[in-house]
């Protein structure tokens, strides 16, 4: 008899939703579901892809020494204390397995990113979730429900899907106040479409017990390499580099990376660009009684009456072509998070929406 059998809380672990691409029998849709870059990345990232083909008879670097350099040069920061990972989800994991175990209890707010739950589980430990008041990240209810099995808690600043900012003011409050096992991540994937902000730098800076992700999948326009990085204490560095692979980034993900994390010019254009069509779609869906949340980030949260117009909406949606996400299993069941598109983007969910809602599109 087959004996072969998961480990246990491995069936616990929920499916990621959101990659989906494509609808059923409908042609030219647009994804609007993921919150990446509708400008693609910098041209300078693709000639670098282009080159980096000559030496894939190579294994990649180990060390990331070249794209860790590039990080450090441009934001300030010293490379000794960066780790790269595919993604910043692989740096999260990094993060819960190497902290956490099974048994122990990994805090995530309420409207936090859907992976943090997954990655718990995926060390065996228990995901807790904290309620959020409306916009305002509670560091009170965070620090009540700390207990001597907490290993970690996760941030998004700002947040993912209400575009909510922590202040630093809080929290500096909360790292100072976690219990003494405790490690403290803020997931700044969001960072850079916030002018001013850095994603929190000096609050790592002054603990040891604080480190903060980043991702290229967002402004830099490199979902597609999977390249993310963390910046923390050398200590907790040091234990991540020992449990990630030698060869996780490929040579092709690298390139690319160093090469857009350099121009600071295209940058500045897709922060730009972002902001100009988000405030313009804000303002069109606002226009036909959709009010969004205020966002500083890729993506707003349109509202809908209640969670059957929303569905209705995102139906509606789909039919037509357009793909945003629903967000109810982030206790929101009344909103759609929309990714803000380029101008195409843009102009035709406003259309969508428009006659959804029974006006002229
Ligand atoms: N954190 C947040 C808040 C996100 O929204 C995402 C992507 N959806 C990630 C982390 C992971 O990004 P990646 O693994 O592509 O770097």
């Amino acid at each position: 008899m087959n004996q072969i059998t998961p480990q246990p809380g491995i069936m616990d672990i929920a499916l990621y939703q959101g990659g989906k691409s494509h609808v059923e029998g409908v042609a030219n849709v647009i994804k609007l579901s993921s919150n990446e870059n509708p400008f693609g990345p910098s041209p300078k990232a693709i000639e670098a892809v282009r080159d980096s083909a000559t030496t894939l008879h190579r294994y990649p670097s180990t060390d990331h020494y070249s794209l860790r350099a590039a990080i450090g040069e441009v934001h300030g920061l010293d490379p000794e204390r960066i780790i790269c990972g595919v993604g910043s989800d692989e740096v999260l994991q990094f993060v819960v397995q190497a902290y956490a175990g099974v048994g122990d209890e990994v805090i995530h707010t309420e409207h936090g990113f859907s992976m943090y739950p997954i990655l718990a589980r995926m060390a065996g430990a228990v995901p807790v979730q904290v309620p959020e008041r409306e916009r305002v990240v509670d560091v009170d209810a965070i620090l009540a429900a700390c207990t001597d099995k907490t290993r970690v808690v996760f941030l998004t600043n700002p947040g993912n899907p209400t575009s909510t900012m922590i202040p630093e003011s809080e929290v500096a409050r909360l790292a100072d106040n976690l219990p003494p096992q405790v490690i403290l991540v803020l997931d700044g994937a969001y960072t850079e479409y916030v002018g001013g902000f850095d994603g929190g730098v000096s609050v790592v800076d002054a603990r040891s017990n604080v480190i903060m992700t980043r991702t290229f999948s967002k402004i830099y326009g490199l979902g597609g390499m999977r390249v993310g990085w963390g910046y923390g204490p050398k200590e907790i560095i040091d234990v991540l580099n020992r449990i990630r692979q030698p060869f996780n980034l490929s040579t092709t993900a690298l390139a690319a990376a160093e090469a857009a994390v350099r121009d600071r010019e295209y940058v500045e254009f897709c922060r730009t660009e972002n902001a100009r069509l988000r405030v313009w779609l804000a303002d069109e869906l606002a226009k036909i009684g959709v009010p969004s949340d205020p966002s500083c980030t890729n993506f707003i949260l349109a509202r809908f009456a209640d969670q059957q117009e929303a569905e209705a909406c995102d139906a509606y949606l789909q039919q037509h072509g357009l793909i945003v996400r629903r967000v109810a299993g982030y206790g929101l069941p009344n909103a759609l998070r929309i990714t803000v598109g380029d101008e195409e983007g843009c102009r035709r969910v406003a259309a969508t929406i428009t006659a959804f809602k029974g006006g002229v599109a």
